[in-house]
């Protein structure tokens, strides 16, 4: 069980327009966003976002909720389902009733304010940072502190009584051969907190030539290095507000921008960037500057990271670091206007991968120029259609071929993927409640027939004639679908007809095959069709019985 105040935790810290503009694309109208709707058919936007009251609504089909009961239904995932997706795509931890995450928070917070402590009393750590070129003020933003000896972490924690196998739990101390151990042994330590402010674990450089330079927190039920970003507890705020993002390699280059006023920037955790830090990247829709070291390592950790930020669409660019050049030594070296512009020049995403791909061959000789376009084409063809176009002419200059032995993808895999998973619910729900209650079938069938269903014609015929049908399974077993009451039934059937003729009006309109006698009289017959459904009465089907009659 989610405990409920870490469920008003997790509400407190959602937006709506956020959560939502991750699955559909919101327009600004007015004081709200609009889209299609994506549980009714539709062309116009009748589908109402509210940042100011955190609600969702359709004028079309009457849905509407806050963003749990968006993802519930959109996703189709239960309640509780639906608060671990959002706060996982928010970054944030749930408290589960039968787990200590506050204590385990808690003893985190205790070790971080030991490690600050001897920070200060320590002098070659001092030394270090001050080489470094971190201020004062940095040091204290950014909490930085000193792990000691192993036993003195042991120590510590005995003596004040903190739980050891708590500790053991969050990464702080381990069991070895000698019994237990601290983690973070000499070494500076950088705490990593999440986005809203709770201490998750620890990045640690040594100071005492460790082989391993850097060591964070080992994989816990709160640590998990791979959705989170150092400093971005800190840096949300500008990001949101500049939409802008800087990610760096390293604790040092984040603090150090901190300092010179690029406080957008974040680091991965000693990681590459993963497909589990989109959801992260993608709050606030910054613009998102990769920032990489100009070794081998750091070209190829950014043609990866590129490759993930063009497939998710993300704008922004890459900004190499050439001739061992650093950013934290570059603030250092107050050469900050230079930095400046580096990150105001950064190259797109696709036009760096692209260069990466042909780079790795030799395009004078043929074979290899071949091999390369087949890369290049895989690659393009993995995008937006959009660009699949526009960088088509690119690649072609790039390799000194014609534009057409490239391939793009002439089907748009998006619209149709969303086609098929269109959903009505007031349609699904009348075609569950017939399920449910077999002798509503009678009444239902009177009035309506499968072509008066929007999206869901099929499973209406399925309904007539396999009720058996494992998709009528999926119907029936769908919790967040309503089984309707004999009242709601006859309001939904209405509603249904009701758009119906009105669509059917539209186009007898302008059938120009039909005579102008039978049109008149089928235009009067469905007028009055239309007028008995607004006063409430379900009439029977008798729309083709007119047509038929010719
Ligand atoms: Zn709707």
């Amino acid at each position: 069980m989610i405990r409920a105040d870490s469920i008003d935790n997790l509400k407190n810290n959602l937006d709506i327009v956020d959560i939502i503009s991750q699955f559909l694309e919101l327009k600004k109208s007015g004081a709200n966003f609009k889209a299609c709707c994506p549980f009714h058919g539709e062309d116009t936007p009748s589908f109402v976002v509210s940042p100011s009251k955190q609600i969702y609504h359709c004028f079309g089909c009457g849905v509407g909720g806050d963003s749990i009961k968006f993802v519930m239904e959109y996703q189709k995932l239960s309640y509780p389902e639906s608060l671990e997706k959002l706060a996982s795509m928010c970054n944030i931890d749930l408290v589960y009733d039968k787990e200590t995450n506050k204590q385990d928070n808690k003893i985190l917070e205790e070790a971080n304010k030991f490690y600050q402590k001897l920070f200060s009393q320590n002098e070659s750590t001092k030394e270090y940072i001050n080489n470094r070129g971190i201020s004062e003020f940095s040091i204290e933003k950014f909490e930085i502190g000193y792990a000691p000896k192993s036993q003195d972490t042991i120590n510590f924690l005995k003596t004040n009584f903190l739980n050891l196998s708590q500790a053991k739990d969050v990464g702080l101390i381990d069991n070895g051969t000698n019994g237990l151990y601290s983690r973070f042994i000499e070494r500076i330590t950088f705490p990593i907190y999440s986005i809203s402010n709770k201490i998750l674990g620890f990045g640690a450089r040594t100071i005492i030539g460790h082989n391993a330079k850097y060591v964070n927190s080992p994989q816990t039920k709160l640590f998990n290095k791979s959705t989170l970003l150092y400093g971005y507890n800190l840096a949300k705020e500008h990001i949101y507000k500049t939409k802008q993002i800087i990610i760096t390699e390293g604790y040092l280059d984040v603090i150090m921008l901190h300092q010179a006023g690029f406080n957008t920037t974040v680091a991965t955790l000693g990681t590459a960037l993963t497909k589990d830090h989109l959801p992260l990247l993608r709050r606030g829709e910054p613009s998102v500057i990769l920032a990489y070291d100009g070794d081998k390592a750091g070209i190829n950790a950014a043609f990866k990271a590129c490759l993930l930020l063009s497939q998710g669409e993300f704008s922004g660019g890459v900004v190499i670091f050439k001739d061992g050049k650093d950013p934290a030594d570059m603030v250092k070296d107050g050469k900050i206007e230079e930095l400046n512009s580096l990150f105001n020049s950064s190259i797109n995403f696709i036009i760096f991968a692209i260069d990466f791909i042909i780079l790795k061959y030799d395009i004078k000789n043929i074979t290899q120029k071949q091999k390369a376009l087949t890369e290049v084409n895989d690659y393009l063809k993995s995008l937006n259609i959009l660009y699949q176009d526009e960088y088509k002419k690119y690649i072609a200059q790039k390799l000194n071929i014609r534009e057409n032995l490239i391939q793009v993808n002439v089907t748009k895999n998006r619209q149709v993927e969303t086609n098929v998973n269109q959903i009505d619910i007031a349609e699904l729900c009348i075609i569950k409640t017939v399920l449910e209650k077999k002798d509503s079938l009678k009444k239902v069938l009177s009035i309506v027939d499968s072509s008066m269903f929007e999206i869901h014609k099929k499973e209406f015929e399925l309904l007539i004639n396999d009720s058996n049908h494992q998709s009528l399974n999926l119907i029936l077993l769908n919790e967040s679908l309503e089984n309707y009451d004999d009242d709601r039934l006859t309001k939904e059937l209405l509603i249904l007809l009701l758009k119906f003729y009105t669509n059917q009006l539209n186009i007898i309109q302008y059938q120009k095959e039909l005579a102008f006698k039978d049109k008149i009289l089928l235009i009067r017959k469905i007028k009055d069709n239309i007028k008995q459904l607004k006063s409430g009465k379900l009439i029977n089907f008798n729309l083709n019985k007119v047509q038929n009659s010719n």
